[in-house]
Parts: structure tokens; sequence; C-alpha cells
């Protein structure tokens, strides 16, 4: 099996397609005819962008106009004053026009590759892009034809440009395998569009392939399969029919607006544990981050992780999600999260112990940093700080002088945070939702996390198998602790987000809807679902459903009639 980055999630099942690249070397040549090779030059270009522009339109109808602007792009460079007028500039020195064009382009590609982010580096490839695409008019050399790639084929290619995408016959194409690339580039962007699974950055895939070879791919963990076995076939051809079932269910609700039936918007964020998975988040479609559980960059280290290296990872964040708002949990350990270095004892009742915001208070050398580090990474986005496992009034006003110490202290060092920053509750404890109301009064947001929420409304530990059939949010109990929040949140203007596995749970949207949720955060791959589910309820039929609903005594009668009702809602 061959590794590689999964880029465009999906099986494909077919055989390989090799694209080998070509040769684009010449000898470099004295001119002496400075205008007839101007000309040559100008001739080129013009072919060049005539192509592209052909390209764009055929990618603008069969991918998007997003897609197509890669390739107006390219003619826009190649037709830019500086970039044009030094290669000319060269050929009046006396340097052919293939030597002219490839040290301009060289040296674009050496500024931008050696930047330090993935957008600056694919203007590197785009540069790459066009620089092969002149040259092989100059050299007149054909371009390989991907349109006529058979049925079931998997490209196999150094690089997949954008001015290649334009071939692809989506219907024939099932996979894409390419030596480089990252989740960014655009290989993964255009394959993404396309819907068609890839897997970049796999070693010597152009080496190691043969044309014709059979092979799996599986774009979503990016592995490639040479040579697949009757056995693994069979598995993964259950596993891509399976895929391309819900994809079709579920794809026309990219890049839509969350909104219920009767068309009522509401936000639709996703929960994340590292700056990384902000990307997964947004290539998922959510609209920002409603969690990011910052308790992993503390346990996957051995001691505590900087000022800096917070700020490094939540500006990450807060620059992948350019804007778009991210809100940042402060260390919520204790319970079932242990930190061996932070040399907490052990307790009879961890989960009703020294944990979360209580821990945090008490130790200021350890919640400080973390403060002063989602402080400075305010200036790079709409970061949010949020608070768990609120009990008590007390603990958000301790929270909120300790950050204006921590502002103060950035004022004095003249680092940059945003001042109007947002400071939000977990609603997340039985004593939280009885006091929202008061809570409200002190928070910019509220986020209920019905993970705890359940267990300390109904005093279960989530992990204990003897009393899990109490751990379920459809008990009366959390289902009004739930529309308690909400309405309090609402009296006084504060806005509600849930980030509790719920606010995936089809069966639970109606109501939600009903109570008038602003927020549902949810794991990166339960975007889509959970737009569809919404999409489904208009604000008159939730209510009609949550009337009903909170009514009933047992937990029982009400996963009985959110199943039923439901089923008949969505026939
Ligand atoms: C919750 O309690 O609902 C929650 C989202 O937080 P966690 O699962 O991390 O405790
Ligand atoms: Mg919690």
């Amino acid at each position: 099996m061959l590794k590689g980055i999964g880029a465009s999630p999906g099986i494909g099942i077919g055989r390989v397609f090799l694209i080998r690249e070509h040769n684009l070397s010449y000898t470099p040549r004295q001119i002496e005819d400075v205008q007839a090779e101007l000309g040559r030059l100008r001739e080129a270009i013009e072919g060049f962008c005539t192509a592209a522009r052909a390209k764009a339109d055929k990618i603008e109808q069969n991918v998007g106009e997003k897609e197509a602007e890669i390739l107006r792009g390219h003619v826009l460079m190649i037709q830019d004053p500086y970039m044009a007028g030094e290669i000319e500039k060269l050929i009046e020195g006396g340097q052919c026009a293939e030597s002219a064009l490839e040290a301009i382009c060289d040296m674009f590609i050496n500024v931008f590759s050696s930047a330090e982010d993935d957008l600056t580096n694919q203007r590197a490839a785009d540069v790459r892009d066009v620089k092969e695409g002149i040259l092989r008019i100059l050299l007149g050399l054909e371009e390989t034809d991907i349109s006529d790639a058979p049925p079931n084929t998997v490209l196999v290619v150094k690089e997949l440009t954008p001015s290649m995408t334009a071939g692809i016959r989506k219907e024939n194409v099932v996979g894409i395998i390419t030596e480089m690339g990252s989740k960014t580039s655009h290989s993964a962007i255009l394959a993404r569009a396309l819907e068609i699974p890839a897997v970049l950055s796999v070693e010597n895939a152009v080496q190691v392939l043969a044309d014709k070879q059979a092979v799996i791919i599986d774009g979503a963990v990016g592995s490639v399969i040479p040579d697949p076995e009757l056995e693994q076939v069979t598995e993964y051809t259950r596993l891509r029919d399976e895929f391309i079932k819900e994809r079709k269910a579920l794809g026309r609700f990219i890049g839509r607006d969350t909104k219920t039936a009767d068309g009522r918007r509401v936000e639709l964020v996703a929960n994340i544990g590292n700056p990384e998975d902000a990307q997964k988040a947004l290539d998922c479609d959510a609209e920002g981050v409603g969690l990011f559980r910052t308790e992993f960059l503390f346990m996957d280290k051995a001691s505590l992780p900087s000022e800096e290296e917070q700020l490094e990872a939540y500006k990450k964040a807060a620059l992948i999600m350019k804007g778009r708002p991210v809100i940042i949990r402060t260390l919520d350990i204790g319970g079932d999260k242990e930190i061996p270095y932070l040399g907490l004892q052990k307790e009879e009742n961890p989960f009703l112990g020294f944990r979360a915001v209580r821990f945090c208070l008490k130790r200021p050398d350890v919640y400080k940093p973390q403060l002063r580090a989602l402080l400075r990474a305010s200036a790079f986005g709409d970061v949010r700080i949020m608070i768990p496992l609120v009990t008590c009034v007390e603990e958000v006003t301790e929270v909120k002088a300790l950050i204006k110490e921590c502002m103060e202290e950035l004022d004095s060092e003249q680092k940059k945070y945003d001042p109007g920053i947002k400071i939000g509750v977990m609603m997340e404890t039985s004593a939280s939702a009885a006091i929202a109301d008061l809570l409200a009064k002190e928070a910019d947001f509220f986020s209920i996390g019905t993970n705890d929420l359940t267990q300390y409304t109904m005093c279960v530990d989530r992990g204990n198998a003897s009393v899990s059939y109490l751990y379920s949010h459809y008990n009366p109990a959390v289902l009004r602790s739930i529309k308690r929040i909400i309405e309090c949140g609402k009296q006084e203007g504060v806005p509600v987000g849930m980030c509790g596995e719920a606010a995936a749970d089809a069966l639970l949207i109606p109501l939600l809807i009903s109570f008038g949720l602003d927020e549902y955060s949810v794991s990166p791959t339960a975007v889509l679902s959970t737009r569809k589910a919404i999409s489904l309820w208009s604000k008159k039929d939730a209510d009609a459903l949550a009337q009903r609903v909170m009514e009933l005594k047992t937990e029982k009668e009400v996963l009985a009639c959110l199943r039923a009702v439901s089923y008949t809602h969505l026939r």
C-alpha cells in the first residue's frame, strides 16, 4: 500500500493512466534578430492565453466559476506588464525566448515557493503552469490530452495543473494520484470541486505505478492499493457505493446557507481539537468553529505548552478561518481528561472535582499564558473565549478580571489583541442551567455542552455502562434545561449555541429550532447532514412538535414521539 495525503474523499477503483511530463528541454541560443524573437514570444503568449481562456470557459461549465478563475489568473499573470516586460528585456539582451521566459518565471517560482504559507506556495505552482504552457508552445509540443482517458481511469501525474484539469471527463476519471500538492493546493481544490477522490504527495507515484495497472485509492485516508486482491475490490466497491449514495443525498447542501424550511438563518459551525482540523472544518463547509477543545494541545506534550506555542496554534486556526468565528474553550482538564505533568491529585469523584475552570482559577501560572495567547490570537481573526464547566457567576467574573489583567499587561508590552473580544459561557452543568438568567447578564454568548449537561443533569457518569440507560438528552429534565438556557439567553439578547453531540442529532433538531437555538456546532463530518436536517423543518412545524414533546413525561415517550413524527415528516 502507498500512502499520501487524502485530499478529496471517496473511493476510486480503476486502472492507472500515467501522464508523463513532456521533455521541455532546449538548447539556449544567442539571438540576432530581436524583433523576430519578441514576435515568437508574443505569439506564444497569445496562443497560451487563447487556450487558457477556452479551458477556463470549459472549467466554468463543468466544474465552477471559482475554479475557472485559477486559469483566468494565469492569463492575467502573463499579461502583467512587469512580468512580460522583464522577459522582453532579456530577449533584447540577446537571449532566446525560451531562456528569457524560463529565467523570469524561475525567479518568481523561487520567491513564491520559499514563502511559509500555502497560498503563496500555490502561486509558484501557477507560475510553473504558465511557464510550461508557453514553453510547450515555443517548442511546438502537443499537450497530453486527458480527455482521451478511458472509463475507470485513475490519473497518475507528478502535479495536476489547473490547465490539465480542463480536459478531465468526470464520467471517466475515478481517481487522481499526484506526487506533489497538499490539502490546500489547486490540485486538491479542483479534485474536490470535481468530486473525484484524490491522494496527493504519493512519493515517486509516477515511477512506482505502471500504465494500465489496477489500483484502488481511498481519498479520505490517503491510501493507494496497487494490484488489489479480489476481496479488497469487493470491500472497496461496497464502501464506494455507500459513499456515493450518501454524498448524493448531501451534496446539494454544499455552499448553501443554513436555514430552516421557512428561511430562518442559523449558524452551522464545527468542533475541532487542533488547528489543522480547522481546514477540515472549512473543507466540510462549516461556517466557523464553535468549539476548539484546547486540551489536546496540553495532552500531546510532556510539559506545559508555552504562551508562544499556544499563540501559534490559536492564530493558525484563526487564520485558516479567515475572519469566521473561532470559539476557543479554555483548558477543560480533569474528569476523564488527565494531564500527568499538571500534578492533579487522584480524587474520589473526578467529574465532580477539581477540574476545568475551577482548576484554572487556582493556577494562574497555567491559565494566564493561555488567556494571553488567546487574546493575542484575537488580533488575527474573530477569536472568542469560552469558559467550561461554569457553576456560578463568580467563576465568570473572576475569569473576566483575569482577562482584563492580561489585557493591561499586553497593553504595556504593546502587543495587539481585540479589546472587544467576546467571552462566552459553556452551559453544561445543572447549576448553570438553573442560573442561566444570571449568567446571561455576564456572558457575550452561551454554548450548551449537552455531553456534560446530560451527565450532570441526570447524575450519571457518561462513561459508566451500568447507568448508560439514563444518559440520554431526550430525558425531559435535559430538554427542559436546554429550553430554559435558550430562553434566558434570548431574554438578555445573548446568542445561544450548542456544541455537544446533540446539536447534530436529526431527531432533536426540530426541538432546537423551536426553542430558538442560534448556532449548531458539530463535528466537521456532520456539517452537511445537520444543514440538511435543519432545512427540513419550518418553525411552525417544529413548534407544533415541541409543544407535544414537552408535555411528555418520559425519555422513552419523547424518543418514540420524535422518531414517529420525524419519520412521517420526512416522507
Ligand atoms: C460537552 O460537554 O457537551 C462538550 C461539548 O464538551 P466535552 O465533550 O469536551 O466535555
Ligand atoms: Mg463538556
